[in-house]
């Protein structure tokens, strides 16, 4: 039953962000409009390992079974070129799952809440639209990075994760279910590249000095449709449209090391919730709510981010890529999540 005074929010982007924060606003009776460009299910550039997440979120978001049968991965096994540098546990297990699958579940508990997903639905970005969030990911630029993603079956294929770098990019293997690992890579654009599609994995990783795990990947079996790549976009913080509240990707981008980016993105929506629960059921006016969540995420995701801009740039030096055979990796860990 919908409280017949309680304002709608309408959210354009069904990511992570928009649909997790959707279902949390249904857990409250508030009416949601949800504008997704794309279908699904689908494969997206992801990573797929989710580092730094807690129950409480989970819980707060009503998102906690999605995640129920995600595969834990306590160690992680870091090289540079072809050299294994060495293997460490994480400080707490991560979560790995597909965004097809993960994506896909959220999708279905948000339409069973009640809320109105539209999909193929794109909608332009305009500002001063009070009960309006956008999470519609990253923000299109003229960027250096490029970003490739697929599944495959291997032989020698780790339980674990694997994080493989090199001076141009790194990229992670994570095994995510029924037998596929996720390999996941992120690397800047070389316009001498001429591979295309799948080619690209493989010819990126050559180029990285990753030359035995990229022969293992052009071996091994791909998924039907899991290639997906990305290319335009920035790190860090998001350009911000004036009058428009932005979270999740659309706010900040975290650089992929982290594993933290997919936390983030819950966790914008759980700092977001709060205040658009006090608007949509008439406590406090739209600008108040967006000033509050500002600050709010301000205060959340400073340190994390400023911590990950200044540790991102020395994964790309060799001589600094072997302080990882060496250095307390856990507290430095700690300060991106
Ligand atoms: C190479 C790479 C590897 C990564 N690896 C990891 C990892 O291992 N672990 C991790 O935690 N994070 C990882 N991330 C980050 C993670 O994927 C993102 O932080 C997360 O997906 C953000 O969720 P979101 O909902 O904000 O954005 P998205 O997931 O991008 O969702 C945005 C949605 O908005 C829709 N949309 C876009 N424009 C419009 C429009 N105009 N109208 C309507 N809908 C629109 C899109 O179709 C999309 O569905 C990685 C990112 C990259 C680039």
């Amino acid at each position: 039953m919908l409280h017949p005074l309680n304002k709608t929010i309408t959210i354009t982007g069904g990511g992570l962000t928009g649909l997790s924060l959707a279902i949390a606003l249904r857990r409250h009776e508030i009416p949601v409009v949800l504008h997704e460009a794309g279908s699904y299910p689908r494969h997206r550039v992801c990573g797929e390992f989710i580092s730094g997440i807690s129950q409480e979120t989970l819980a707060t978001l009503g998102i906690t079974e999605t995640l129920s049968d995600a595969q834990f991965h306590r160690s992680v096994t870091w090289f540079s070129g072809n050299h294994p540098l060495r293997e460490t546990l994480l400080p707490d297990a991560a979560l790995a799952i597909s965004r097809y699958r993960l994506d896909d579940r959220l999708q279905q508990l948000a339409r069973a809440s009640g809320v109105d997903l539209r999909t193929g639905s794109r909608l332009r970005i305009s500002p001063d639209q009070p009960g309006h969030v956008w999470t519609a990911g990253r923000r299109p630029v003229k960027g250096k990075w490029i970003g490739l993603k697929a599944h495959i079956r291997h032989h020698g294929a780790a339980a674990h994760l694997e994080m493989h770098s090199g001076p141009r990019g790194y990229l992670g293997i994570t095994s995510v279910e029924d037998g596929w690992s996720n390999i996941c890579g992120l690397f800047r654009i070389d316009p001498s590249i001429a591979a295309r599609h799948e080619e690209l994995l493989p010819a990126y990783l050559l180029k990285n000095g990753n030359t035995e795990l990229a022969h293992r990947i052009a071996a091994a079996e791909w998924r039907e449709g899991s290639f997906t790549a990305v290319a335009g976009f920035s790190l860090g913080l998001q350009a911000p449209t004036p009058g428009v509240l932005s979270l999740g990707d659309s706010h900040a981008i975290i650089p992929p090391f982290t594993g933290n980016g997919m936390t983030m993105a819950l966790q914008s929506a759980e700092t977001a919730l709060p205040h658009l629960l006090s608007y949509a059921s008439n406590r406090d006016p739209w600008n108040t709510a967006c000033d509050r969540i500002e600050k709010d995420l301000h205060t959340r995701f400073r340190k994390r981010l400023t911590s990950a801009k200044i540790i991102h740039p020395l994964l790309f030096q060799p001589v600094l890529r072997q302080l990882v055979r060496i250095a307390p990796l856990n507290p430095i860990l700690s300060l991106v999540r």
